[in-house]
């Protein structure tokens, strides 16, 4: 099933948001500060009963933001290709996991299962994810909000790409900004919650 055939390709405005698909480093980064902001948003999502969707490793962050929902109470639920269950460690200890066909079924999945999107600090694969899901937004192909996790700075290159994107007239301005930044899981929340879709893209 692709992401537009699903029945829950829109979030409602209003509603609150139930799950936060997570996109993340399957390594953890060379700082700790890295680790530290994931553990907090982890916490918080928790204590918030938000449950997390995510790939459904165990290493790097993704084993990180998985660890901390669960020692917290929080529900945890993985998607991954039978593929990757040895190279990425699936997490034995998850509320669900599915093991899915391939990596298109696995983010088919993620995004049907999310009511939002985060990007928290990552390499390819993250960016990878982001982006599928953002310019999907763009096309109207569902209208969820995405949002970076912009911990100790990690996206402002990427920002600054999209400025650029914008000033070279190749990104819309309101497109641009239809990604939300935060760096505090409060704050993010907050922005997730009140998001509203915009226009798709060729809309006319
Ligand atoms: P990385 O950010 O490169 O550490 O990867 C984070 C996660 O993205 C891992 O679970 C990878 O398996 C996943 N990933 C890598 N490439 C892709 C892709 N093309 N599509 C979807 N997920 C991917």
């Amino acid at each position: 099933m692709s992401i537009n055939e699903s029945a829950s390709t829109h979030s409602m405005p209003g509603l609150p948001i139930r799950t936060i698909t997570a996109y993340t480093g399957s390594a953890t980064g060379n700082d700790a500060v890295y680790t530290e902001a994931v553990r907090r948003l982890a916490v918080v999502l928790a204590q918030r009963g938000i449950g997390v969707v995510y790939g459904g490793g165990k290493v790097g962050l993704m084993g990180i933001l998985a660890d901390s929902a669960l020692h917290v109470g929080g529900t945890v639920h993985g998607v991954m290709p039978q593929s990757l269950v040895e190279g990425e460690i699936a997490h034995a200890g998850l509320t669900t996991l599915d093991v899915v066909g391939d990596m298109h079924q696995r983010k088919n999945r993620m995004a049907e299962l999310g009511d939002a999107f985060v990007a928290l600090p990552g390499g390819a694969g993250t960016l990878e994810e982001l982006f599928e899901t953002w310019t999907w937004q763009h096309l109207g192909l569902h209208s969820k909000p995405v949002a970076l996790y912009n911990v100790n700075g990690f996206w402002d290159p990427l920002l600054d790409l999209l400025d650029h994107m914008v000033e070279e007239g190749f990104l819309r301005e309101n497109l641009r900004h239809s990604l939300i930044v935060e760096s505090e899981p409060e704050l993010l929340l907050e922005a997730l919650s009140t998001w509203q879709p915009l226009e798709p893209k060729w809309a006319s």
